[in-house]
């Protein structure tokens, strides 16, 4: 489910910046507890995994699984 508080503005894409780790919220599994991630201010916005990965994100093996492998 997008996201309209923290850092996002319903982006597709959520970093947690802390573990460098990139959610698919389109995609979003209960186990991503992407909700945790906006309430500890973790949340990094990215429209593209591109994006993501450009800046060192791993992809969440949950929600994207292991893609760029
Ligand atoms: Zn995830």
């Amino acid at each position: 489910m997008r996201i309209y508080s923290g850092n996002m503005r319903g982006e597709k894409y959520l970093g947690n910046k802390r573990k460098l780790e990139i959610h698919d919220l389109d995609n979003e599994k209960s186990l991503c507890l992407v909700n945790n991630i906006v309430f500890a201010k973790q949340d990094v916005p990215f429209n593209s995994l591109n994006e993501a990965r450009k800046q060192q994100y791993k992809n969440c093996s949950y929600c994207i699984g292991n893609l760029n492998r």
